[in-house]
């Protein structure tokens, strides 16, 4: 029978936190009184995560787990465990209790309110290294800047969906996946709800600089053409230094008279000139490569929240149409 509720946990070595996620989760769901399902997908740990999590699933059918063969990475074991939910409404959550489940009460009563995504706002985040703090406040206000898409800021994966918004997500099969990213990409009414992001309850952070950085490049190459097109503002300041150069030079010349930089001026110009030609060729190719890129891509063109006073005809019409990007939530 489907739940109305799914929560997805990603783990990572996470065999210290799993008990008490699931004593929290069990708390507050049961203080729902209405259905619900923990899915816990093991992202390839090396500790006792799987046993924990296999034992948990024989004692209560609600938790399901999926196993994966190896270390996937936290965006793609969120994916996996969305594919794996069927309820009408979806809560991510970290499994280390740095979102408080008691929020997940919040989230729902603004989704009966009506909001079909409410994501939860860190105010303050504790117990984590400055450089932490930095690099993450940075983070998202450079991608709050350079994206095309409104993400908002200080915002992570900790979110409720509506089934809608989940199987919208489900049919983006794009492979390097920023989660928030897409989520603000497909739309439909969005809420935050601020909160005060806890520490970590037990073992070590699983996002070690590599990771952070590669997750930026997928956020910033996901949703942004801006490295593809800074060229073209060297490109444009190389050309007025080029052109500005010519009768720079002949000041200079008279004022310090005919020696001054010899015979390099000619090389001096005509470097500027090509450098400036052939960055702005660049920012040309970047411009192609960008577009395909977005076809390769193959994200659905857009999402439909409803569809008012069609025939059923048309209707059936259009969405066969549409019809690859339909989800199926067990791909
Ligand atoms: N995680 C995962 N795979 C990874 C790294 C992390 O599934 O490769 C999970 C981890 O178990 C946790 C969540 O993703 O539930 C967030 O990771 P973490 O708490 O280490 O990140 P931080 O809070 O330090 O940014
Ligand atoms: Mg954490």
């Amino acid at each position: 029978m489907k739940p109305t509720y799914s929560i997805v946990a990603p783990i990572y070595n996470e065999e210290g936190n799993i008990p008490k996620l699931y004593e929290r989760i069990c708390g507050v769901m049961d203080a729902t009184g209405e259905s619900w399902e923990l899915v816990c997908v093991n992202d390839g740990s090396r500790d006792r995560s799987a046993e924990l999590l296999r034992d948990l699933s024989v004692r209560d059918p609600r938790i399901k787990m999926v196993n994966f063969a190896r270390n996937f990475g936290h965006q793609i074991a969120v994916t996996a465990g969305l594919h794996h939910t069927s309820g009408d409404a979806v809560v991510i959550i970290d499994a280390d209790l740095q979102d408080p489940p008691e929020l997940i009460h919040d989230m729902i009563e603004r989704w009966k309110a009506g909001y079909q995504v409410v994501y939860a706002v860190r105010q303050e985040r504790k117990g984590e290294t400055w450089f932490k703090l930095l690099t993450a406040k940075l983070f998202y206000r450079v991608i709050y800047r350079i994206t095309d898409v409104d993400i908002p800021m200080d915002t992570g994966d900790f979110r409720l969906m509506d089934r809608k918004v989940v199987d919208a997500l489900n049919s983006m099969k794009e492979h390097n996946r920023f989660i928030r990213g897409l989520t603000s990409w497909i739309g439909f009414k969005q809420t935050g709800i601020k909160y005060v992001r806890e520490e970590r309850q037990w073992g070590e952070t699983k996002y070690p600089l590599k990771k952070m950085v590669r997750f930026a490049m997928d956020a910033i190459t996901g949703f942004s053409y801006f490295p593809l097109q800074i060229m073209v503002y060297v490109s444009f300041i190389l050309g007025v230094l080029a052109v500005l150069a010519i009768p720079i030079i002949a000041l200079l010349r008279v004022i310090l008279g005919f020696q001054f930089l010899g015979g390099q001026v000619t090389h001096i110009v005509l470097l500027l000139v090509l450098s400036s030609f052939q960055l702005f060729f660049l920012f040309i190719m970047g411009q192609y490569v960008a577009r395909i890129y977005d076809e390769t891509r193959d994200r659905p063109l857009y999402i439909v929240a409803e569809r008012v006073g069609f025939d059923a005809a048309v209707e059936r019409e259009a969405k066969q149409l549409d019809k690859e990007k339909v989800a199926t939530p067990s791909t």
